[in-house]
């Protein structure tokens, strides 16, 4: 799948399948980094309002003088305004901080199981939907039965759910749960941020392409149809992380890098972090 080729969601709008992350970029850089991806052909941004970096979404976006239309932008409701009013609150906060007045995907950003507020948060995801104000609506760190309750409860399932996965963390029986449900699995820090670009098999194989170890597990997380938002803070590294169109992995690719599956884990359990 050629990166910028863009995946169907499961309310008839698309995203594209590569996009980059702003997770620690730092706020006074945003604005700079978003517009130089946006030059380089990048055309997905993933934010959050957790990030603290919307403004420099907004102003990067703005700068690149790309058509609104032509960049799909993903921002995230933080854990602490989940709720159905408080929800709605800080989509409008995230709205203001960017300067824009919609976003193509809205997230819940942890499902918070402790809370309990992901349902009452879903149903504010899915007035902003109707609203067209979100023209799409998803989550992300929902495991299966946080997504089962959402389906159950509302019977609106969410287009995408943005997960840790990367060579050490492959987490096939969520993607194979997602895929169930008709959800697109998006991969967060797709790289492991950096933890197996020293690995050997990642290593030959990079060797053989002659490709680098980034770019044999971003051509993996497509392959294995997903979505993937890298981060680059250097235009070296984010114009590497797009140009995965003219190779290819091959099936004995695909099963060395299954092997490496590790549990892994970089981030927070789902399950407990609030
Ligand atoms: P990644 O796995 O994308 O790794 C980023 C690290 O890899 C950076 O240190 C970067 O350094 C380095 N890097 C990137 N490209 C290359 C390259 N070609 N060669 C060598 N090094 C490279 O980590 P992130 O944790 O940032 O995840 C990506 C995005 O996922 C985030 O920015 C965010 O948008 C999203 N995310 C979502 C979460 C969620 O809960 N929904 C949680 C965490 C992340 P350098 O800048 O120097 O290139």
């Amino acid at each position: 799948m050629p990166p910028l080729a863009r995946l169907p969601l499961n309310d008839g709008h698309s995203l594209p399948a590569l996009g980059f992350g702003l997770w620690q970029v730092p706020a006074p850089d945003t604005a700079r980094v978003v517009d130089q991806a946006l030059g380089l052909g990048y055309r997905l941004i993933d934010g959050a309002a957790i990030y603290g970096n919307e403004e420099g979404l907004g102003e990067g976006l703005r700068r690149s003088g790309l058509p609104r239309d032509d960049v799909f932008v993903t921002t995230k409701c933080w854990n602490t305004d989940q709720g159905h009013d408080a929800a709605l609150r800080a989509f409008d906060a995230s709205l203001a901080r960017s300067g824009l007045d919609r976003v193509d995907l809205y997230l819940i950003h942890w499902p918070c199981p402790q809370r309990d507020l992901f349902v009452e948060t879903w149903r504010a995801l899915i007035r902003l939907r109707d609203e067209g104000r979100a023209t799409s609506i998803g989550v992300s760190n929902f495991h299966a039965p946080h997504l089962e309750r959402l389906v159950d409860e509302t019977g609106v399932i969410p287009a995408v759910n943005q997960i840790e996965l990367h060579p050490r963390l492959q987490q096939a029986a969520l993607r194979e749960t997602n895929r169930r449900l008709g959800i697109v699995t998006q991969s967060w820090s797709p790289l492991g941020q950096g933890r197996s670009f020293d690995d050997p098999v990642i290593r030959a194989i990079a060797a053989r392409l002659g490709r680098s170890p980034a770019q044999v597990i971003l051509r993996w997380h497509l392959q294995i149809g997903c979505s993937v938002i890298p981060r680059s803070t250097r235009r070296d590294g984010l114009a590497e992380n797009l140009a995965l169109s003219d190779f290819a992995l091959t099936a004995g690719d695909l099963a060395a890098i299954a092997t490496l599956d590790a549990g892994g884990r970089t981030g927070p359990d789902p399950d407990r972090f609030a």
